[in-house]
């Protein structure tokens, strides 16, 4: 537990401490913290309300004065199971009842394991810890939410009330976070992307979890597209594509079958007409789920040599997971993605130099986006798993691990490592970036492999004339365009810089002159022809509505023509929430907007 989640679940025990002396016949199950705060679920006859959460605060915010001692003491099995027994646990004293989650909790822990409880004032809790020293360490909290949950998260467990809350260091960091939280609201990408036409999801005729993209969602669907093909290609890679269904025996071959079954939509059963017998066994097809199989079967299409490698295979591939219809959520959890991906078949020798390479990549797209804060999490292997957790490689293991280590050593990149949690093919790096507001998100993995090539017989002919299995780099920076560009309108709250905005410039007449109307249309034409997604407004109505219209579409440019423009061979120059910019020549403002557009920036 890091240190923030340690004081949210030692606020836990303080309401708990707080609903136990308000409803003392209150039965506590579990009480963990949980992104942005913590939880305890609670059983009892009184059905908390949103009016009551002020009342059990006021007490809570009593036991935090207090500023008593999280005391830990250590038990035996069968003290801890007494004290269950008369009521005592997650309670301010004995009780005619028992405690009776605490008590399911002690039978299923092992025999001989050692039991700690946790004692604040007159409140005992049985937990494994740790908490804060002291209650008065909780310097800011609040009530959040009222849910239910089954005990276990089993249905057929008794409804419990989840009572939900945050907790912080301070006042100051819970303002920020509301604040943010608020923020968040405003930016949500379902509102934005409702609001600004960029995507629907139609579950009646499509699906769930299906997205449609509309013609302002597929512009910044191909712009992104654009600039990853642009810099693959300037990193020598080479472009692929593939169907996006296969035959059972590729995906029993990845391991994705029988391993991820559950996530993979059902198979597609064809019996092909006069290929055989009426009762033989039908042809299974798969909807793809990753797009490395494939990309496999392309390695394996031709004989290989040690002079072919490094081999850099891209796709922006669609790829198909079947999520729980609960687990849905926008943009962000869906079931058709389409991934930046692409694999890198290299030597051991290469493999620092390409690992390198696609962390500049990376560093590359962040700038370009304006990430400032990012954080790479690299989990590595447990040497004592090898061969059960981790794939039986132990030295390339180890060498690997030094290299990537190596790399994000000399790049100063900002990376955690985290032991013990590679997958099972080979490290991997999780690729966690935060908002303009501040929020989290995990967009890319970069994943070295080990075994794919081996599980598909991949093998290049080496310098001494011998066949050696290739090393294989999974990489998709941009994650996918799903994922990436639900980030993205939050990120910019929908007001996208000038290369990527779907409607980039419009050109508003003050007034409707048949002079003026001629000179919008020839702009509209002479920019449209050099690419620019430009529209026209030459409607009578007044000019500070037609600005308004403007804003509130999150147009990027406005270039204003009025009377006086005209004669001077100018446009007055609006900029998406930086306001009137002035009169400029005409020529100026169309080689500045050039210049953003090309250098995929707004700031030169
Ligand atoms: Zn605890
Ligand atoms: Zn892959």
């Amino acid at each position: 537990m890091n240190e923030l989640d340690t004081l949210r679940h030692s606020c836990a025990h303080i309401l708990a401490t707080a609903i136990a002396r308000l409803w003392p016949d209150a039965q506590f199950a579990a009480g963990p913290a949980v992104e942005n705060g913590f939880y305890y679920d609670v059983e009892l006859a009184h059905r908390i309300t949103p009016e009551d959460l002020a009342l059990i605060e006021a007490e809570m915010a009593k036991e935090i004065k207090a500023n008593h001692r999280f005391e830990r003491i250590e038990l035996t099995r069968d003290e801890a199971l007494k004290m269950a027994r008369s009521g005592e646990l997650a309670a301010l004293g004995p009780r005619d009842v028992p405690s009776k989650f605490k008590l399911d909790i002690l039978e299923h822990l092992p025999e001989g394991e050692t039991i700690t409880i946790y004692r604040t004032g007159d409140f005992t809790d049985l937990c494994a810890g740790p908490h804060v020293s002291h209650t008065g360490r909780i310097g800011a909290f609040k009530l959040t939410n009222i849910a239910s949950a089954y005990y276990k998260g089993d249905e057929r467990n008794p409804q419990l009330q989840r009572i939900y809350g945050t907790a912080f260091k301070n006042k100051t960091q819970m303002t920020e976070y509301f604040a943010m939280v608020e923020e968040a609201k405003k930016r949500d990408h379902r509102k934005l992307g409702a609001e600004m036409g960029l995507f629907t999801i139609d579950s009646e005729y499509v699906g769930p979890g299906l997205p449609l993209w509309l013609p302002k969602g597929t512009v910044l669907v191909e712009e992104l597209e654009k600039l990853a093909k642009e810099t693959e290609f300037a990193a020598g890679y080479v472009r692929v594509r593939t169907p996006h269904i296969a035959k059972e025996k590729m995906f029993l071959t990845s391991g994705h079958l029988p391993y991820y079954k559950d996530s993979m939509f059902p198979a597609i059963e064809l019996h092909e007409k006069g290929c055989c017998a009426p009762d033989a066994e039908p042809e299974r097809y798969y909807l793809k789920a990753m797009n490395c199989p494939f990309h496999n079967r392309i390695f394996a299409a031709e004989p290989r040599s040690y002079r072919d490698l490094p081999l850099r295979l891209a796709e922006y591939g669609m790829c198909y997971r079947y999520e729980q219809s609960g687990e849905l959520f926008g943009l962000m959890r869906v079931r058709s993605m389409q991934m930046n991906d692409a694999h890198i078949y290299c030597t051991e020798e290469q493999f620092e130099e390409e690992f390198r390479a696609v962390n500049e990549m990376y560093l590359k797209y962040f700038k370009i986006f304006g990430l400032d804060k990012y954080l790479m999490r690299f989990s590595t292997h447990d040497p004592a798993e090898v061969g059960k957790k981790y794939v039986d490689a132990p030295e390339l293991w180890l060498k690997t691990e030094a290299m990537v280590r190596e790399v994000l050593n000399r790049s100063g990149i900002n990376f955690v490592e985290i032991p013990n949690e590679a997958a099972f093919y080979g490290p991997k790096i999780d690729v966690q970036v935060w908002s303009a507001i501040g929020r989290e998100f995990t967009l890319a993995t970069n994943q070295v492999d080990f075994a794919m090539p081996g599980r598909f017989g991949l093998t290049y002919r080496t310098r001494e004339n011998t066949e050696k299995t290739p090393l294989c780099i999974h990489r998709a920076p941009l994650g996918t365009h799903e994922r990436f560009i639900g980030f993205l309108i939050e990120h910019y709250a929908g007001n996208f810089p000038l290369w990527l905005a779907p409607e980039q410039v419009r050109i508003l007449t003050i007034g409707d002159d048949p002079a003026l109307i001629e000179a919008a249309e020839s702009l509209r034409t002479r920019l449209h022809g050099a690419g620019v997604r430009v529209t026209a407004d030459l409607s009578n109505d007044k000019i500070n509505g037609k600005v308004q219209n403007a804003e509130l579409e999150k147009v990027h440019t406005m270039f204003v023509l009025g009377k006086r423009d005209l004669e001077a061979g100018a446009v007055s120059v609006r900029v998406h929430g930086k306001g009137n910019l002035g009169a400029q020549p005409q020529e100026e403002a169309i080689a500045a907007l050039m210049r953003k557009i090309a250098a995929r920036s707004d700031e030169v």
